[in-house]
């Protein structure tokens, strides 16, 4: 289950810390637990949604944030 993770709402990046208080990548602490879906984005330069996204770092982002 990934429901109890948070959620940055700049970058929409899945924290891999459970109880995060920053984004691991962008540094925010504007998180939230209001998401749904999540996408792994291997290979950000490759990825027609991580360039929707304005994804440039691999990792896991949320589809959906509030
Ligand atoms: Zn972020």
């Amino acid at each position: 289950m990934m429901a109890d993770r948070l959620v940055c709402r700049e970058c929409h990046r899945v924290q891999e810390a459970v109880e995060a208080e920053a984004c691991d990548a962008c540094g925010s602490t504007s998180l939230t637990e209001d998401w749904a879906g999540y996408v792994v984005i291997s290979h950000p330069e490759k990825s027609a949604i991580a360039e929707e996204m304005g994804v440039t770092q691999p990792g896991k982002y949320a589809l959906k944030v509030r």
